[in-house]
């Protein structure tokens, strides 16, 4: 307050300073206005006190606001969100990061919920944390993810006080995002660490082990203290040749890597077969820091392995290569013997009457007399020689030699020998042999598919010449199976084709002349060879299995033709067909279609033979026997062709219920008034009638045989002093439509 009007502002002033100076006032004036005076100085030093003061406070006011506007500079720009919520959780405040973080601008986040931020998975632990914030008054702090829109979920730890009015929260939000991923991913790489099935071993610059995780303890069988400071030395089971680890330390010194397949032996001594590979770790200087090992047993894998290469490569049976490896071994060899100029020489081998003794012993036995089979023919050849089993009872040989044949003649001449000398199976002392197909490379072919060509048609041809021998291969062979295979293939169509005809030849009775049998022959009425006998196509019809089919079409048209003469001429009319051993064994050749066809055309099964080769009998499987039976049981009758050529065993007679047996014309031949062949001739007709059994003489050529064969007792003749075989028409003309 001023006192303006009194003393003139001047004076007074001066008065104030001079009072604050500690000057005396002039004594001269009287003792009121002195004491007037005197308030006056006092409210002027006031005064000047005051605005001093004043003076003051406006600088501090300054210096204030000055920090205010610091503040909330680096309140905005601060790295670090702050924001102040309401108790509800709405925001009252936030500053630059904060909004950023929140992603929204910074005027549009002012009433928003933080809440609102915060992934749903989260919100919980957010409220809480606000609840405690505002009910204890306490320092509250919690990690949760904020959702933004559109982008990856931020990590955030939220730091919590109360403010001092304790109105809001004020809340310090940091991204840990970075943090976060990293220390999850650090937890993921412990967690396969720890559990995955593979060993892992990390060793130092000195080669000492710095780390092992569980698998490595479980396969080697050394725990983390007995490996952790020691070298992997200990694992080491120097199968290893030293060059084996020197190129391991060249390659990890070159690349930092190497991979490979480690022998390896556990605590226990146990043997194992590891994959390994191993990286370099560095240091920021290049420098070689650890090394890791990762490895997995592959014992197993590589013993499964094995056994698919050796099932895939090897016959089970015998042990000796199979197919496949033959084909590569022969590759090989072929290829050896272009740069070397050796001798290859390649063998078939086939066990004869090997189905026998399969049909009758059984295939137990069967199996050990190719399993003594391949120890014998192994045990013929040296190491470096393949002898291998392309199946049943077919094995191959590969010979390399540069001596010459002699060598291989050798070989065979050895095989044959041991393969003859008696085998004991099973209790059964059991005799076979073989026969052998020779083909030499370079000479008789250059590739595999002409070399196996060769040794198989010499195989046949070995087979064809008796059995028990070897054959090489020549050029007639070839030719020879050229002409096979053109028949064969003329064959297959001829059937369809309607090509084939059936003769007929009369079979008459000896003591009176009568016909009333007839043998049906088959004939060929090839298009451009005309008429062509069955000795040139039967054997090939075999082979290929064709004669099913043409056997079946040959049954039904002699049943045909039987009727049709029973029906006109004679219904006493017999005819015999022949019947080949592969049909007997063929499961196509249905003896019920044929009876069931028989009872169709109304035939009594009498009205036709069945001619069988003592082949049929010999292997006499239960199929063979049962469909003989069957046709016995039918009615049919059954005759025993070629009798005297083959085993000729007397005990199939009874066995098999045989009807008629035919002495080969081979016999027949040669009889002459003083030849053996004559008693020959007699005992078997003799002995033959004594078990009820008829017979027939083939090929009669003269009269001096018939008479002969009538003397021998004879029931039935055969041939062309009768008649040769003729077509239907012609026959039915010369013995029924006349009959003599
Ligand atoms: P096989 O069953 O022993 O037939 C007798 C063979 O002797 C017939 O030969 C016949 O023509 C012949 N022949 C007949 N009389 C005389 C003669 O006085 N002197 C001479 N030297 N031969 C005579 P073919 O027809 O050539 O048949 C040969 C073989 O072919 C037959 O011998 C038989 O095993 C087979 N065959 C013939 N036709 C068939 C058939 O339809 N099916 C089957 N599976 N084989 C048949
Ligand atoms: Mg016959
Ligand atoms: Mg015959």
């Amino acid at each position: 307050m001023t006192t303006k009007g009194l003393v003139p502002d001047v004076e007074l002033r001066k008065l104030a300073e001079a009072s604050l100076q500690g000057k005396t006032l002039p004594s001269a004036m009287p003792q009121s206005e002195h004491e007037t005076l005197r308030l006056l100085h006092e409210l002027q030093v006031h005064e000047i006190e005051l605005e001093m003061q004043n003076e003051e406070l406006r600088d501090a006011q300054a210096e204030v606001e000055e920090g205010l506007a610091r503040f909330a500079e680096f309140y905005d720009f601060s790295p670090t969100a702050f924001v102040s919520l309401r108790p509800n959780g709405s925001i009252s405040q936030i500053n630059l990061a904060g909004a950023l973080l929140l992603g929204r601008e910074r005027a549009l986040l002012m009433g928003e919920h933080l809440m609102s931020f915060v992934n749903n998975a989260d919100q919980a632990i957010f409220n809480h944390l606000l609840q405690q914030v505002f009910a204890t008054n306490t320092k509250q702090t919690c990690a949760v993810a904020l959702a933004v829109k559109g982008a990856l979920p931020t990590f955030v730890q939220i730091e919590a006080i109360l403010s001092d009015n304790q109105q809001e929260c004020r809340a310090v939000l940091v991204d840990i995002t970075a943090r976060k991923l990293a220390y999850d991913q650090q937890k993921l790489a412990a967690l396969v660490y720890n559990s995955v099935n593979v060993a892992i071993m990390v060793v130092d610059i000195n080669d000492s082990i710095v780390a092992i995780n569980p698998a490595f303890t479980e396969l080697t069988g050394y725990s983390e203290k007995e490996s952790i400071g020691h070298q992997p030395k200990i694992f080491k089971l120097g199968r290893h040749e030293a060059d084996f680890y020197q190129s391991m330390r060249a390659s990890l010194d070159s690349s930092g890597q190497w991979k490979g397949e480690v022998l390896n032996q556990r605590k226990n001594g146990e043997r194992f077969l590891e994959w390994m590979s191993i990286s370099t770790v560095y240091d920021e200087h290049g420098a070689v820091k650890q090394r890791v090992a990762i490895f997995f047993d592959i014992t197993d894998q590589k013993k499964a392995e094995q056994t698919i290469w050796q099932h895939a490569n090897f016959d089970s049976l015998t042990g000796l290569p199979n197919r496949r490896m033959f084909h590569e071994r022969l590759e090989q060899d072929i290829r050896n013997a272009q740069n070397t100029g050796a001798l290859l020489a390649l063998m078939f081998l086939d066990l004869d009457h090997f189905k026998e003794v399969n049909d009758t012993l059984g295939h137990d036995v069967g199996d050990l007399l190719l399993k003594e089979a391949a120890l014998r023919i192994s045990s013929s050849v040296r190491s470096a020689d393949t002898v291998a089993r392309l199946g049943g009872d077919e094995f191959t040989l590969i010979l390399t030699t540069t001596e010459g044949t002699a060598v291989i003649d050798r070989i065979a001449h050895d095989i044959l020998a041991k393969l003859t000398q008696p085998f004991q199976l099973d209790g059964e002392k059991v005799y076979i042999s073989a026969s052998i197909g020779i083909t030499l490379y370079p000479q008789d072919g250059l590739d595999i598919k002409a070399l196996i060509k060769n040794a198989d048609q010499a195989m046949y041809s070995a087979k064809h010449h008796g059995r028990n021998r070897y054959h090489y291969f020549t050029p007639l062979m070839q030719e020879r199976a050229q002409v096979k295979m053109r028949i064969l293939n003329d064959l297959r169509s001829a059937l369809v084709d309607n090509q084939f005809v059936m003769y007929y030849q009369p079979i008459l009775d000896i003591a009176t002349g009568a016909i009333h049998k007839a043998e049906a022959l088959i004939r060929w009425l090839h298009p451009t060879n005309g008429l062509v006998g069955p000795a040139d196509f039967i054997a090939i019809a075999e082979e290929s299995g064709l004669i099913v089919e043409m056997g079946n079409w040959i049954f039904l048209e002699v049943a045909r033709q039987t009727q049709q003469w029973r029906k006109l001429y004679d219904p006493d009319f017999q005819i015999s067909f022949n019947m080949s051993p592969v049909q007997f064994h063929h499961d196509k050749t249905n003896h019920e279609d044929w009876l069931g066809y028989l009872h169709t055309l109304g035939l009594p099964g009498n009205s036709m033979v069945v001619e069988i080769t003592e082949g049929s009998l010999l292997d006499a499987s239960p199929i063979v026997a049962a469909k003989l039976l069957a046709f016995h049981n039918a009615g049919l009758q059954i005759s025993l062709d070629d009798f005297g050529t083959g085993y000729s065993s007397l005990s199939y007679l009874n066995k098999f219920d045989i009807d008629y047996l035919k002495i080969d014309q081979s016999f027949v031949k040669n009889l002459t008034p003083s030849s053996s062949d004559v008693v020959l001739c007699e005992a078997i007709t003799i002995m033959a009638h004594k078990l009820g059994i008829q017979v027939i003489a083939e090929g009669i050529e003269s009269a001096g045989q018939h008479d002969l064969l009538t003397k021998a007792g004879c029931d039935f003749g055969q041939g062309s002093l009768f008649s040769r075989p003729l077509p239907a028409k012609e026959f039915e003309c010369a013995f029924l439509k006349n009959p003599k």
